[in-house]
């Protein structure tokens, strides 16, 4: 699939092609090139288009995927970074481990990074490409939050943060714990990359020759690890729109577009048994007779911003599925309309995505609430895990098994 022409539909039948797309073994062989076979499947993944065990329970059946394959391990890697959120919470915003000393981190993104005019091909394309799709490869991402954190010396949070809320896909963890993995504040060595690492993987336009970057890892190292910041390179600026905005409640039109409300109407409930409760990240369509309630929580996006494409890609597909999409502090909305009914039977899916997980909590003392766990592939280990390797020789043990 060609790489610039990749974007993401919210039908269901779009979502399946992409799955019945997937190639496992050429995965293996060319995931890691800026072209390779990957899925694209990660902003169905996020938002829980099918809960991931189901994905995982298909791709065995269609392409007989199994522990030893590298998309196993991948999926394996998110699983991985959601077993280490459930276990911190809130504790993934801050440093795991002490970051590198004798460094001031700033808290600001620069104008050139917001604009994609850093006059390195392989950082402006990256920018380019996640305003224009919502989406970047793997290894475009560990480019950027490199040349973010080691080069231009920005904190791993707040570049996190702009990230996330440009990306389709945003997941708090996988997103702020790689970047922790980037930033050595969640591994043992920074990750660097090199102008001979971007020519292997990505073709000749992403390349970054007679740059800074263009030189040996022993350099960058040292760059890394002393105050310094690495010199800019003033060019035109390639970005010709202004930078997206991000925002912290849909834009007005699309809270007209797709109706959204601000408190349920009783009369809308009458008749009905069976309410599904359908937050951003568990956008299936659910099979049974249920009402479908789309939940947008305030206080969750006040302090995560999304871009408007994300919003649209996220409200497009709850409108497809659910009657209403009800946006409000969910605390003083839902909970009332709970108690208020006790014969009516809700449904949902916990998430550990702050705000929505302290409500979900609270609804587990409702007789007349089921709330299903994080759906999840593989086991849970009691402790936290401190390192992936150490995970996965967990819950591939024999003693544990990938769940059916
Ligand atoms: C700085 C940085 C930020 C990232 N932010 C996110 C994010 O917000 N959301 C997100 O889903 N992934 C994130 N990743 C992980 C990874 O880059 C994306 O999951 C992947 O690029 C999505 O594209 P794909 O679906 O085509 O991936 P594929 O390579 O086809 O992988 C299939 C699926 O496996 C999982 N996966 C693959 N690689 C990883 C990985 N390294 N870590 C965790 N899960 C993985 C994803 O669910 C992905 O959809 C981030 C990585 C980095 C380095």
């Amino acid at each position: 699939m060609n790489k610039l022409a990749v974007f993401f539909d919210t039908d269901q039948d779009f979502f399946q092609q992409r799955l019945n797309q997937v190639k496992v073994d050429r995965y293996e062989k060319t995931r890691n090139s800026l072209d390779g076979s990957v899925t694209y499947l990660s902003p169905y993944i996020t938002h829980g288009f099918e809960a991931l065990p189901a994905i995982v329970r298909y791709l065995k059946m269609k392409h007989s995927l199994n522990t030893k394959h590298k998309l196993y391990a991948e999926l394996g890697w998110r699983e991985y970074f959601q077993h280490v959120w459930g276990h911190l919470g809130n504790g993934i915003f801050e440093d795991i481990r002490p970051a590198i000393p004798g460094i001031s981190y700033s808290s600001e993104m620069p104008l050139d990074i917001l604009t994609a005019n850093t006059g390195i091909a392989t950082i402006d394309r990256s920018i380019q490409m996640l305003y224009t799709l919502g989406y970047l490869h793997n290894h475009a991402r560990m480019w950027l939050a490199s040349y973010c954190v080691h080069y231009r010396k920005i904190a791993w949070l707040p570049a996190a943060q702009w990230l996330y809320g440009h990306l389709l896909d945003g997941d708090l963890a996988s997103n702020h714990l790689s970047w922790q993995w980037v930033a050595r504040t969640f591994s043992s060595k920074p990750y660097l990359f090199n102008a001979a690492n971007v020519a292997k993987y990505a073709s000749v336009e992403w390349h970054c020759e007679n740059t800074p970057i263009d030189t040996t890892y022993e350099v960058l190292e040292n760059l890394a690890f002393s105050p310094d910041v690495m010199p800019r390179i003033p060019r035109a600026t390639l970005l010709q729109d202004p930078v997206p905005e991000l925002f912290t409640t849909p834009p007005t039109d699309l809270v007209e577009k797709f109706a959204l409300i601000k408190k349920v109407d009783p009369k809308k409930l009458l008749g009905k048994t069976n309410i599904a409760l359908i937050h951003p990240w568990n956008l299936k369509d659910q099979e049974g007779p249920f009402f479908q309630l789309g939940i947008i929580d305030l206080g969750f996006h006040q302090r995560f911003a999304w871009s408007r494409k994300r919003w649209e890609f996220v409200l497009t597909r709850m409108k497809h599925i659910c009657r209403d999409i009800l946006i409000a502090d969910l605390s003083t909305t839902l909970i009332p309309l709970i108690e208020q009914n006790p014969h009516l039977n809700f449904e949902i899916t916990q998430t550990y995505n702050p705000s929505y997980f302290e409500l979900i909590k609270r609804l587990e003392v409702y007789e007349n609430t089921l709330v299903h766990p994080v759906p999840r592939f593989l086991d849970d280990p009691e402790n936290l895990c401190p390192s992936f390797s150490k995970f996965w020789q967990q819950v591939t043990s024999k003693n544990s098994y990938p769940r059916p």
